[in-house]
């Protein structure tokens, strides 16, 4: 089978600690999450950063700076893909939405339509979209295709007959989320079946959809995405004591089917990303 690729997503924008205690919010505590996670097997780590002083999702460019040069101090070189969202239905401005693109990420989000959250709207309409697009292209950052219902994948598709979204394209299945499909096998299904072929794909199970859409993605060849920012609880009342105890559990899961995890090179290859085989890009 193919090698597994799994995604540490360690923090997200908005659980707050009086949630889950774990939950990495100064830039130290999310560094050193993303490389407790890589240690544990991740390929890939999603980076959010949060104000220090109100613990909400910033995209503020000191403190990514701060991440991601403590995890390059580390000694760890996972995949590292930055977030475009903000914080999905507190609508931030579109250019800051685009700073982390600054640092040339190897992947960022690229949410793929826009999504009833709560009494919000998580806004993607279509000139943002196609302003993303090129600015990663510009960049040589792949996006990472968030798609929360079977509709965007459309979406991507005719960005992508555009020329904007230039194929082999990686979707990430959302399920689960509030506005968007449920987390069922059956949605997830529908959604792998209705991608281009070569495509590759991973998926999220967010809340108490972890588990099903974890266990039915590694049945199908999937790749996974672990992580508080998706999912505080270990098992039904147990908080989850850190991502790598996330990524571990997948690990053990992965072992026992015989599908060997991706390294982050193999997870370059796999996903087609410019640094394949080009060994390590100084950070700008
Ligand atoms: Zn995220």
């Amino acid at each position: 089978m193919e090698p597994l690729i799994v995604t540490a997503a360690v923090t997200g924008s908005r659980t707050p600690r009086e949630k889950c205690p774990h939950i990495p919010i100064l830039p130290e505590e999310i560094a050193d999450a993303a490389v407790e996670a890589a240690r544990a097997g991740a390929a890939v780590v999603h980076i959010h950063v949060r104000d220090p002083k109100t613990g909400v999702g910033t995209q503020n460019e000191g403190l990514y700076r701060r991440v991601l040069d403590r995890i390059a101090a580390a000694g760890v070189d996972p995949v590292i893909c930055l977030t475009t969202s903000g914080i999905p239905g507190r609508n931030l401005a579109y250019e800051a939405r685009f700073i982390p693109l600054r640092f040339r990420p190897e992947l960022a989000s690229f949410d793929a339509g826009s999504l009833n959250v709560g009494d919000g709207v998580f806004l993607n309409p279509p000139e943002f979209l196609r302003d993303l697009a090129r600015r990663m292209a510009q960049v040589g950052t792949k996006p990472e295709l968030e798609i929360f219902d079977t509709g965007m994948i459309g979406n991507c598709l005719r960005l992508r007959d555009e020329g904007l979204l230039a194929p082999p394209l990686h979707f990430q299945f959302v399920l689960g989320a509030p506005g968007g499909a449920p987390a069922t096998p059956k949605a997830l299904l529908h959604m792998m079946e209705s991608i281009p072929p070569g495509s590759t794909w991973s998926s999220i199970g967010i809340g108490k959809g972890h588990l099903p859409i974890l266990l039915t993605t590694l049945a199908l060849g999937g790749h996974v995405r672990v992580g508080l920012e998706d999912n505080i609880y270990y098992q039904r009342g147990v908080l989850a004591r850190s991502n790598a105890q996330l990524v571990e559990r997948v690990a053990r899961l992965a072992r026992e089917i015989g599908r060997p995890l991706a390294t982050p090179d193999e997870a370059r290859r796999l996903l087609s990303l410019p640094r394949a085989g080009a060994g390590p890009r100084p950070n700008p």
